[in-house]
């Protein structure tokens, strides 16, 4: 049971649903809303891997753990989140910041995320190392330098997905949907979700499995490496779906991710997310980042342009957070 898994309070609480009424006029049917994880929490801007530490931290607090270490790319929004958790919880942050993403952006290691990490005291770490979400040397001398500072590590991996309790934190926002369905008279059939390290998409099927009413729950990639995004959201949805008692195994029917928005390379943006934050940002005043959310917006848009999403359809759209990100891309705005 999910209740049974300790939380520790970092969000403001349920996040915010409301309608995109000018998006879904535009669109000419389909009713889209947001669940907005971009506003969850009064720590550092918050965001999806916030609501995922709500479910680690009991842990790391339980192991006696001096130090939060992670790993992402240098504009990593999660690294930023472990950041914003360990200052708040009185402990260390070490952060392996990789080179995911080859952006000739000349303030890219120091601005945005990457800026706010070192404000709040976390020790950043920049290495040269390419975009992947296993195991790297870099990431276990991280814990070994911890170690050996006399310091108690608790590791915390890409996105906070390969782990263990990675998926309760959106299996939890599955059933926080539900009540706000009851709440506001409506059913979300669809939901839209950014995929990278799979533990948000794969939390919310888990989640979602054990509902009476069924609902296509999308993961939009973003990595670019879609079969790699594929087989982690089925790993992790599998393995929440076991630890929350699901009581039955997840059909390969209630994992999908979509592939086609995300262009050729993890962290660049292409013709589509361009259009969609743009879209986005001018209908609705609602700001999405580069890296993620343009991504799995383009792919909304482009669903119920085609009809994949039928216009009688209610869509909730997950905002995942990210903006920070954008400082980095201030290029591609200068117009
Ligand atoms: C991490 C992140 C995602 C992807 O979530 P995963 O759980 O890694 O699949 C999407 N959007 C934003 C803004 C993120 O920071």
């Amino acid at each position: 049971m999910l209740d049974d898994f300790p939380r520790y309070p970092l969000t403001f609480g349920p996040t915010p649903v409301h309608p995109l009424d000018r998006l879904s006029q535009h669109l000419g049917g389909a009713a889209v809303w947001a669940k907005r994880e971009d506003c969850n929490s009064g720590l550092a801007f918050g965001g999806n891997k916030t609501r995922k530490l709500e479910y680690l931290v009991p842990d790391a607090l339980e192991k006696g753990a001096t130090h939060l270490v992670s790993i992402g790319g240098v504009q990593s929004n999660h690294t930023r989140q472990v950041a914003a958790v360990a200052a708040k919880l009185g402990l260390k942050a070490h952060l392996v910041q990789e080179s995911w993403v080859d952006w000739p952006d000349a303030v890219n290691d120091r601005v945005g995320n990457i800026l706010l990490s070192r404000l709040m005291g976390a020790h950043v770490q920049l290495v040269d190392a390419g975009f992947g979400i296993g195991i790297k040397s870099s990431w276990e001398q991280a814990l070994e330098d911890v170690r050996s500072e006399g310091g108690i590590p608790y590791p915390i991996p890409a996105g906070a997905s390969d782990h263990p309790l990675g998926g309760l934190g959106f299996a939890n926002w599955a059933e926080e949907v539900r009540q706000q369905e009851r709440e506001l008279g409506v059913f979300f059939d669809t939901i839209v979700v950014c995929s990278v390290t799979g533990s948000t998409h794969a939390g919310m099927i888990a989640g979602f499995a054990g509902q009476d009413r069924p609902r296509r729950v999308l993961g939009i990639d973003a990595s670019a490496k879609l079969d790699e995004t594929r087989a982690q959201v089925a790993k992790i949805a599998r393995n929440t779906a076991e630890l929350i008692g699901l009581g039955r195994a997840l059909r390969d029917d209630e994992i999908t991710v979509l592939d086609g928005w995300a262009g050729d390379r993890y962290g660049i943006p292409v013709r589509s997310t361009l259009d969609a934050i743009r879209l986005t940002g001018r209908l609705e005043g609602m700001i999405l980042d580069p890296v993620y959310e343009g991504k799995s917006m383009a792919g909304l848009i482009d669903l119920v342009t085609t009809g994949e999403i039928g216009k009688d359809s209610t869509v909730l759209y997950a905002h995942l957070g990210g903006q920070p990100a954008l400082n980095a891309y201030s290029a591609l705005f200068t117009d």
